[in-house]
């Protein structure tokens, strides 16, 4: 009877209402053949940036480190290091014991870079950056000493040697002004001199997947690319000299900053960016640039899942159909309530306490929802990550986690290419004091 018809009409809207989630949904995820698509196109840009002639207009910068040699185990002596452009800014002291492999003790310190500062002058800035040298140097009872350091300056520089960096452009949370184009080292140095209080022997600017690559490498000598998927992400790996046309020489290896975050910027991949991915870039600190970054890394999935859900609620079909306030504010979803949300042994209760945590009321049926989206951009976000890995595999002349899903996907896209993952602890600040370690040895030796 008329109870019937009306269990039929709740059944045929719900089931149309999935339907349409499932439609807003499919754009994201990416086929096998789209993959493909990506790793190809990573190829393509990959050697416009290495080329000489191509480089100037190429997005992917394939930017020369030097950096040709890892470390033997030989390195030793006291040496500071600097990690910026991650989450936290960090100072460390990095001990490095002669002769014996994992030799290697750390102290370090975490400050934080209030926003004023990461958007406010240059100056400022690195007047902030030297002031936290400072504290650490006295929290470690060592002010007066002068110890070789490494700055790991997790941004695009162009380097003409292992101790310069020009800044080509702020990405992530970063809008310092009178820094693009500059010198980061000169503008350390600087600052230094404006405190008038010691002096530091910068020895190396290094990308923090450089550092990380060093760091595992230290470990296990066949390691050759570095990967890195947090705030931002990018990849570095051990090139061909003969392939780095913008460096003379023809001999050994040199590792290559890919700076493969801006990916995309050419344009060439419109076809799979989606609404939610432009609206999200529009919204950042750089629209337009750095857009295969702004797919992957934990300071922008949050919005495209959130950006999704908007969408959703606004059409009628989560949240019953009411947008809040809450909904409507920028970066409520960080990265860790997403990877909580999205893992799979979370119980729907847990995610929707999760949710009301961020303050949104949700029914079951809701967390159901929301679970589904944050996996499936979870999902792209390897995946994609995962056609750039296979890209690069194919450059690596020896065989040699962010998660199963991006290790199958370099897998079933370059499958003659065998790929071991390890999780680089520490990376981008050790490594720094292991690259300033190996450069004074060689400077040591050649001294000698
Ligand atoms: C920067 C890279 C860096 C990556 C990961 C990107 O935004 O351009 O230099 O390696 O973030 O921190
Ligand atoms: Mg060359």
């Amino acid at each position: 009877g008329k109870g019937a018809a009306m269990v039929t009409a709740v059944a045929y809207r719900l089931a149309a209402q999935h339907q349409a989630r499932q439609k807003i949904l499919e754009p994201l995820k990416l086929s096998h053949e789209q993959l493909l698509e990506v790793k190809e196109r990573m190829r393509i840009e990959m050697e416009k940036g290495l080329g000489k002639e191509t480089h100037a207009e190429a997005t992917v910068k394939m930017l020369p480190t030097y950096v040709c040699s890892t470390p033997d185990g030989t390195e030793k002596g006291d040496f500071l290091a600097l990690d910026l452009g991650g989450t936290n800014f960090r100072v460390l002291l990095v001990r490095v014991r002669n002769g014996m492999r994992r030799g290697v003790e750390m102290h370090n310190k975490i400050y934080s870079i209030p926003v004023e500062i990461m958007q406010g002058t240059g100056e400022e800035l690195f007047d902030h950056i030297v002031h936290c040298i400072s504290d650490f140097l006295e929290y470690m009872g060592m002010k007066g000493v002068s110890l070789p350091l490494g700055f790991t300056f997790s941004f695009p520089c162009q380097q003409n040697n292992l101790d310069e960096g020009i800044l080509l452009k702020w990405t992530k949370g970063f809008k310092a002004t009178g820094c693009e184009g500059e010198d980061v080292v000169g503008l350390l140095k600087e600052a230094i001199h404006r405190r008038e209080e010691f002096d530091l022997d910068v020895v190396a600017v290094v990308n923090d997947t450089v550092g990380t690559m060093m760091t595992c490498g230290y470990e296990d000598p066949y390691c050759e690319v570095g990967l890195i998927v947090g705030t931002g992400s990018n990849a570095c790996y051990m090139e061909e000299m003969r392939n780095v046309e913008l460096v003379e020489g023809d001999e050994g290896r040199m590792c290559v900053n890919m700076e493969w975050g801006a990916f995309g910027d050419s344009g060439c991949l419109d076809d799979i960016r989606t609404e939610f991915d432009v609206a999200v870039d529009e919204l950042s600190l750089n629209p337009g640039k750095q857009r295969y970054e702004k797919m992957i890394s934990g300071m922008y999935l949050g919005e495209i899942v959130r950006n999704i859900l908007m969408d959703f609620t606004k059409k009628g079909l989560l949240f019953r159909g009411r947008i809040s306030e809450r909904l409507k504010t920028r970066g409520i979803f960080e990265t860790k309530f997403l990877s909580q949300i999205e893992s799979d042994c979370l119980a729907l209760l847990q995610v929707r306490s999760i949710l009301q945590h961020l303050g949104l009321e949700s029914t079951c049926d809701d967390s159901i929802i929301v679970k589904e989206v944050c996996t499936v951009v979870a999902r792209r976000a390897a995946q994609l990550c995962g056609a750039g890995m296979a890209a690069v595999s194919l450059s690596l002349s020896l065989p040699c986690s962010f998660s199963t899903v991006l290790q199958e996907t370099v897998k079933e896209l370059s499958p003659k290419c065998e790929v071991t993952f390890l999780q680089s602890e520490d990376g981008s600040g050790k490594g720094a004091a292991l690259i300033t370690a190996v450069a004074c040895r060689i400077r040591e030796a050649g001294q000698r």
